[in-house]
């Protein structure tokens, strides 16, 4: 069996935004598609340890803000690699606007959005699965959706050339941060995207 066949499903990326009481959160997926057309239905799939999970699952509604090749780094910098339980992602951000249901979405870097209610969940473990029809939609830009495929070879910071001569360093393929040593403890968390060792790469120079 090679585990390698799961790199060749393509996805999408988008920012997934809700809201409750008068708390806004967003964060970044991987996970949604289409599933129904008549009518209309999407999934998507959230990690339980986003706060955007808790939104989702308590207000059920969302917003999803389809991401386009013109999407900056900055954008999953913002979105995706800090907690909205520690800070609060929405203040002073300007590139958003609230939809019908009074939810942000985004408008920098996006090419749609679709607002979601949720219809049915299915609990999945570290994840849950939401099932939604779409109440309101509208294209934003002419701009081609970026696939995680772009994102990795366009879009995220490009690695380091080489690691010096004699030093190792070990690089984090979700975001590129480097961690200079010879060995990356097992432990190990990428500071900047939170990612586990796993996801590093090691470059000997
Ligand atoms: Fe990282």
């Amino acid at each position: 069996m090679n585990k390698k066949a799961m790199y060749q499903l393509t996805y999408g990326l988008f920012v997934l935004t809700s809201r409750l009481g008068e708390k806004d959160n967003g964060c970044i997926i991987n996970t949604a598609g289409q599933v129904t057309s008549t009518p209309n239905r999407i999934s998507i799939t959230v990690n339980k340890e986003n706060l955007t999970h808790d939104l989702v699952m308590e207000s059920g509604k969302f917003n999803l803000s389809v991401l386009s090749e013109k999407a900056d780094f900055d954008i999953f910098r913002h979105f995706g690699f800090q907690s909205g339980k520690t800070a609060d992602k929405f203040a002073g951000y300007s590139a958003c606007r609230r939809s019908e249901n009074g939810i942000y979405y985004v408008l920098d870097g996006t090419n749609a959005y679709l607002s979601g209610k949720v219809e049915q969940t299915l609990d999945l473990g570290t994840h849950t699965m939401f099932i939604a029809s779409v109440e309101d939609m509208d294209v934003l830009s002419k701009d081609p959706s970026a696939t995680y495929a772009f994102y990795q070879s366009n879009i995220k910071p490009k690695p380091a050339a080489e690691a010096p001569a004699g030093k190792t360093t070990w690089r984090c393929t979700v975001c590129g941060y480097i961690y200079e040593g010879e060995e990356l403890p097992a432990d190990y968390i990428c500071p900047i995207c939170k990612h586990p060792a796993s996801d590093f790469e090691k470059a000997t120079g």
